[in-house]
Parts: structure tokens; sequence; C-alpha cells
């Protein structure tokens, strides 16, 4: 019989998730010259692309473009594209199985992680991925609402997310109004009453986990002034051992850059936005009906654990802030798939190199995983990409060793039937690339780079007619 992975008898891979993640993995499929795969891409969502067109910030357009690349593996002649098919729901893991050799599921990290305090749960206090997904027009978080009619607003985290949340909210109407936010984010972001963001970070500004060009940026807004207390960014010993011994030059221009914060007078911009380091907030408290009025924060300090790493703990200083509207940006979290083992913890499906074990039955033969499911929710899109690359190798590993089961119905038109049945809408790529140019039509009269399409029935809808 002719050898699996050449042309007589290709490789049949179904990738779960159309993030950067399964993007990368079907590039690095496509790209060995001794390989011969047909890959089909399964998205729960009609469009394409994850958390770059979910997640990364409105006014960040030129990091989108990464899709561009996306787009070469997307042409490929033995690549197929099932949007609107979410696995779980209408196919399970067993269904995949039957149709192909190898399975790899780059869900992503769906959920965010907790604080833990009490009053987390009162009205006004929400998960920065909310947020996110609303002004980004996902589909499911359409109906969010956020209060910003309140003046005072806190954002828990200092990573990237926390810093887009901050900025989004600084910016000021002219600078949305150039951008691919929705109608409905923006209107509200309009008439929002938000004068103070303060941005809460546990441990210190040697540790803040946003990068050199994204602080910078924060420095630069036309509509908020920035301001970071000054004993907030003074360099403790531990730190400061951390960072002689790490030579780290980024991190020094970071600080550079927020210390040049704490000197700031404000100008007289509508907003203010207060970077505070070595916070954690321990208590919401609500009003009658239930909604944030406060929130009381610890001092915290810094410490060296047994293997070196820099760590907060609580001091006995607590300081109540009134803030009335809450967005928690501590962290994305996995959720788990049907059918998959997973580590409740740390929210990733558990793999070694990207193949899936059992921790109570060894290896998954022919199921992988790549991207945030797989290693956690850290790395910007391009960590993703080598991150593929392992998982490929893994999956190209076990195809040598013929550790690769066959599939009881490995003829694609078997699989195109099976989808039909279950999802008698599910979206092409032909059908993305329709609505793409749809969307990038209702942005150009307004200058914008595209309205997006914010509902699964619109989608559809226009589809139909087009
Ligand atoms: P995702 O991008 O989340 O893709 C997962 C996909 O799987 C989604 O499309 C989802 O709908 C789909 N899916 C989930 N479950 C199922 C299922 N059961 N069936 C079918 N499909 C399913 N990085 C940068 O480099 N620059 C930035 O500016 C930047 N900004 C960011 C802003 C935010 C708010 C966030 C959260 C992240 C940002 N990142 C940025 C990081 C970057 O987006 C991630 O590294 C990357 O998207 C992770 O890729 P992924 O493919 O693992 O997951």
């Amino acid at each position: 019989m002719t050898g699996l992975g050449t042309d007589g008898r290709p490789l049949r891979v179904a990738i779960v998730g159309s993030g950067p993640a399964g993007f990368f993995v079907a590039e690095h499929l496509f790209g060995r010259d001794d390989l011969a795969a047909r890959v089909d891409m399964y998205e729960a969502l009609p469009t394409p692309f994850g958390l770059v067109r979910f997640g990364v910030a409105p006014d960040h357009q030129k990091i989108k473009n990464v899709t561009r690349t996306f787009e070469k593996a997307a042409a490929h002649p033995h690549f197929r594209f099932y949007g609107n098919v979410e696995i779980g729901r209408h196919l399970t893991l067993d269904d995949l199985r039957r149709h192909y050799h190898q399975v790899c599921f780059s869900t992503g990290a769906q959920t965010d992680r907790r604080l833990n305090i009490p009053g987390e749960d009162l009205a006004r206090s929400h998960p920065a991925t909310e947020f996110v997904a609303w002004y980004n027009g996902h589909p499911a978080f359409q109906s969010c609402r956020f209060d910003l009619s309140v003046e005072r607003v806190a954002v828990v985290g200092v990573g990237n997310v926390a810093v887009d949340v901050a900025r989004i909210l600084c910016r000021t109407p002219d600078e949305l109004a150039k951008t691919d936010i929705t109608a409905e984010a923006e209107a509200a972001l309009r008439e929002s009453r938000i004068r103070e963001i303060l941005m809460l970070g546990r441990r210190g500004p040697g540790q803040a986990a946003f990068t050199t060009p994204e602080a910078r940026e924060l420095g630069e807004m036309p509509g908020a002034d920035v301001w970071v207390p000054p004993e907030d960014v003074a360099l403790d010993p531990i730190s400061a051992a951390e960072l002689a011994r790490q030579d780290s030059r980024t991190v020094g221009k970071k600080l550079e850059i927020l210390r040049e914060f704490a000197t700031r007078v404000p100008s007289g911009k509508p907003r203010r936005l207060i970077i505070r380091f070595l916070v954690s907030p321990i208590e919401l408290s609500g009003n009658e009906a239930g909604e944030v009025v406060g929130m009381r924060i610890v001092r915290n300090e810094l410490y060296a654990d047994d293997q070196g790493r820099v760590r907060s703990r609580p001091t006995d200083r607590v300081e109540e802030l009134p803030v009335e509207l809450v967005f928690r940006s501590v962290g994305y979290h996995g959720v788990p798939l049907p059918g998959l083992p997973f580590d409740e913890r740390w929210g990733v499906v558990p793999n070694e190199r990207g193949r899936v074990v059992d921790p109570a039955g060894g290896p998954v033969p022919g199921v992988y995983v790549a991207g945030w499911i797989k290693r956690g929710p850290t790395g910007v899109i391009g960590t993703n990409k080598a991150d593929a690359a392992e998982t490929v190798e893994a999956m190209l590993e076990d195809l040598a060793a013929g550790r690769v089961a066959e599939p009881a119905e490995p003829d694609p038109e078997a699989a195109d039937r099976c989808i039909r049945a279950r999802q008698p809408r599910p979206v092409t790529y032909r059908d993305w690339r329709r609505l793409d140019a749809l969307e990038v039509g209702r942005g150009k009269p307004q200058g914008r780079p595209r309205v997006k399409f914010t509902s699964v029935d619109e989608m559809l809808t226009n589809l139909e007619r087009a």
C-alpha cells in the first residue's frame, strides 16, 4: 500500500480553532516538501482568525495584518475551512477520528481567570475578556452592557490586555472613528463620563508584563494624562538584583518610561490614567442596588521564592478606592473540551510537546494541541508559530513511527457529508472572503478598515444575499 502522507494517500488532519495557532499548524504542514496533507479547519464562529479579530485592539490595526500570512495557508488547494461548526456541539472527537488520521485542537483560552475576592460578582465588576469581546464585535458578547456613566474605573492587571482596556477607555471619539470598533461600543465610549482610570499591578514596575512600545503609547494619548505615583516606580532591592542578574535592557527602558510618567503634572486632558504598582484588590464593596462603589486594596511587598522568582505578598497597609466600575484583567483561562483530558488549575489540555496525554491513562493517540490551549494564555501572536512547529514535529514523528490510527472514512467527501448533516450552513473560506469584502466595503465610506458584522444571523443573511 502507498505510504501515508504521500500524494497517493495524503495525511488527513483536522484542526479545531482558526486562531493564529491553528493557522500556523496548517502553514507548517503545507510547508513540508516531504508530506502530502489535506487539512480541514473547524471554527465555531463563521469568521476565522480567533483573537486576531476579537482580541487585538481596534486601534492596533497593523497587528491584524498577520492574517495575510494565514491567507496563504487558506489558499492551499488542500485546505478546507468549516466555519460555524463547533466541535463538541455539531461534531464530536469520535466523529473527527472517523474521518482523520490526526486531530489538532487549537481552541485558545475561552474564559477569564477570577480574582477570588468578596464582591467580585457585583454589578459593574466585569471580566476584561467580556469588554474586549464586546468592543471587538464578538457575536456572543453583543448583549453585554457596561456602565460608562461613572467617573472612576479600576483595571486590575498590568498585562497587555489590561493596557488595551485602559487605552480604549482613554481614546477620543476622533481616534476611535478610524478603527473597526463596533458602532455600539463607539457610541457608548463617546458618551462615557469616565474621568479617571486606575491600572493596578500586583507586583512592581520591574515585573509589569506590558511591552515598552505599549508603555510609551500610554504616554502619548491625546485624550488622557498619564501618571505613576513616584513611590510605586522606585525600584526595590529584590527587583534591582533580578534586573542586574538578567541584564535586561527592555525592562530598563520600560522603567525609564514609567519614571518619566512619575514626573508628569496633569496638562488638563479630559481623562487621567494612573498606573499603580504593588497593590492587590482584596474586596469590592457595593451599594443597595448591588453595584460596585468601592475597592479595598492592600499594599504588597516583594520577595524572592526558593527558585529566585520575584513574588508579592500583602503587607498590613490597606486603602479604599472609590471606584464604581471594575475590569478584571488577570489572565485568560482555557475551557475543557468534551472527550479530552483537562488540567483545571492551568486551564490547558495536558500534553507533551503537543501530544495530548491523559494523566490517568497515558498518550491519547492521534490527538494534539497547539497555542493557548496547549501552553496557557501567554505570548504574542508570533509565539504561536514556534509552538505550532513543535506540535507539527510531534505529529510527523508519530506518522513516521506508524503511530497513526486508520480512520474508518478517510474520504474527504464523507467528512463533508457528515458536517453538512449536523450543521446545514457551514461557512466556507470562500464565504468568509465574501463577508470580508462586504465588511471592508461598509468601512470605506467611513474611512475605517471595516465595519464588522456582529451577529451570526447577520453574517448568514448577507451570504445568502451576496
Ligand atoms: P485564539 O486566537 O483564541 O483562537 C482559538 C479559536 O478557536 C477561536 O477562533 C475560537 O472561536 C475557536 N474555538 C474554540 N473552541 C472551539 C470549538 N469547540 N470548536 C471550534 N472552534 C473553536 N498578540 C499580539 O501579538 N499582539 C497584540 O496586540 C495582541 N493583543 C491581544 C489582545 C487580547 C485582548 C488578547 C486576549 C490577546 C492578544 N494577543 C496579542 C495574543 C494573541 O491574540 C494570542 O497569542 C493568540 O490569539 C493565541 O492563539 P490561539 O490560536 O491559541 O487562540
